[in-house]
């Protein structure tokens, strides 16, 4: 590939390494090998570790404003070279180009955020309470860092957790996804651009996730893990973590309801639905699951939907129009044909869709009537899949959207003032999109309830999940 930026190496101390075993990435558009990379083993992840955390004694006091103006560097590197990133980003994990474009600023938005926020890491001065002594509280990093980051947002999950614990003087060993490495690679290269001191970011690439996941979680060099992925996962790292009494902050699945009151905008409603149903292929952490609709409103929520489905484009993400491309891996399309398959056997009427093309792709599917008992009702989908159900009350769609383990992303559309209060308080949901279906954004606080995670990213909260209160007491 013509791309300085497409790298098959893993990153150390600000070296570009080989390894003699290596494993294949595909492009699951077209199930090619794009390329080979070092399938690194526990053994060599120590030495990951050992250098991260030899280099934290210096970038801990690396004065914020040379870390700041570090990350403002990366940010405008990322910006020169952002059409590179995305085609990286495509090949690697199959979403439209027109989404891996919004991804590289996305994503980027975070580096911004947190050159920015970390001169904001402020202490504070208590009142005493004898008259004598004086308190105060200040906030410094952790320590060296381990982040494990997903293949459906290769980027975005990494500037999430990577940008604000370098910003608060952390240095950082990463375990991107095997699907998806190459992004994180590229970033690698432009760090090293931007004057990252060696040492200070590493990558670690590798097939053995399960080993190189414990070594990290375990490790006592590494202060902290941050996960984003599956929930499964994200239960087995805090169990390892709970060996070193490490600090964790853990993205995991979800399973969004959308709401539509009787009294909604339905078009408004239908963007929102296809907004928050069908990027990446319905493979994002908040993608909505179920929707429920007030019996009112169904029929005319359901036929507009169908028509604003059925002109979605799918195709190969790297042709310029394609709006929905394929799904990552094998499992992933099998476990949409299971689940349509699953709700129609249990009653439900396939609108549109309902069929696998060819590969990996799937129809953008709508399905009414939609069986409460059915799998797509309890597990999350990731796929382009919209279950419709039907509900009577607020109080019985405010119990159906809670009655799930998860809770990260919620929306509900209403133009009613009084009962958009109400429910957006009732939502068991670290997010709630009231009358819009996205609620992205580096400036506010993203992360979910009960089982979909801990802890929260971007916003003031994503500086604070990388920094410790030390409290000093000047006695006298
Ligand atoms: P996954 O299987 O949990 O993988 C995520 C990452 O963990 C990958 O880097 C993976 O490496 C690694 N991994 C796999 N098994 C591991 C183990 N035993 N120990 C340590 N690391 C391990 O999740 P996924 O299927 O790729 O991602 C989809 C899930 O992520 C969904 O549930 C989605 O909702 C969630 N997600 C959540 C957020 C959020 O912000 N809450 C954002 C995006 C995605 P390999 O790929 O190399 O195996």
């Amino acid at each position: 590939m013509q791309n300085r930026l497409f790298i098959e190496k893993a990153f150390l101390n600000g070296e570009f390494i080989t390894f003699e075993r290596t494993f294949s990435v595909v492009n699951p558009a077209t199930g090619q090998a794009i390329g080979q990379l070092p399938d690194l083993t526990v053994e060599n992840c120590r030495e990951f570790i050992d250098v991260a955390h030899e280099s934290w004694t210096s970038w801990r006091t690396t004065s914020i404003a040379e870390r700041a103006s570090i990350l403002n560097r990366l940010f405008q590197l990322i910006e020169q070279h952002r059409e590179e990133l995305a085609q990286i980003m495509t090949l690697e994990s199959g979403k439209p180009i027109q989404e891996s474009r919004i991804e590289v600023a996305y994503a980027n938005s975070f580096v911004e955020w947190f050159a920015e926020e970390a001169k904001r890491s402020y202490g504070q001065t208590i009142p005493t309470q004898d008259g004598k002594s004086r308190l105060q509280t200040i906030k410094q990093g952790v320590g060296p860092v381990a982040a494990i980051t997903p293949w459906n947002f290769p980027l975005a999950m990494l500037t999430r957790k990577v940008a604000p614990a370098l910003a608060a003087g952390c240095s950082v060993v990463l375990k991107p996804a095997s699907q998806t490495p190459f992004t994180a690679i590229a970033f690698a290269k432009l760090s090293q651009e931007a004057g990252l001191p060696d040492g200070v970011f590493n990558l670690i690439t590798s097939k053995d996730s399960k080993g190189i996941g414990e070594e990290l979680a375990t490790n006592e060099k590494i202060r902290k893990i941050s996960f984003t992925g599956s929930t499964e996962v994200g239960r087995t790292l805090m169990q390892q973590a709970s060996s070193t009494i490490k600090r964790i902050s853990l993205e995991l699945g979800g399973n969004a309801p959308f709401m539509v009151f009787k009294d909604a905008n339905i078009d408004e409603a239908v963007k929102g639905a296809i907004a928050g149903k069908f990027r990446n292929a319905g493979q994002t952490c908040v993608a909505v699951n179920r929707f429920y609709i007030q019996a009112q409103v169904y029929d005319q929520f359901k036929d507009k939907l169908t028509a604003a489905v059925s002109q979605l484009k799918v195709g190969p993400g790297i042709e310029e129009d394609s709006q929905v491309g394929p799904l990552i891996n094998q499992s992933g399309l099998e476990k949409v044909e299971r689940h349509v398959q699953d709700a129609v056997n249990k009653g439900a009427q396939i609108e549109i869709g309902g069929q696998r093309i060819n590969g990996l792709f799937y129809q953008p599917t709508v399905l009414s009537n939609v069986s409460r008992h059915a799998s797509i009702s309890f597990e999350e989908t990731f796929g382009p899949i919209c279950a419709l159900f039907k509900f009577e009350h607020e109080e019985e769609a405010i119990q159906l959207a809670n009655a799930t383990p998860f809770g990260l992303a919620a929306y509900f559309y209403s133009q009613d003032v009084q009962q958009c209060f109400r429910v957006a308080e009732a939502l068991e949901a670290g997010m709630v999109g009231i009358n819009t279906g996205m609620v992205s954004n580096a400036a506010a606080p993203f992360g979910g309830v009960k089982q979909s995670g801990l802890g929260r990213e971007g916003a003031t909260q994503g500086l604070d999940e990388y920094l410790e209160v030390k409290y000093l007491n000047f006695g006298g």
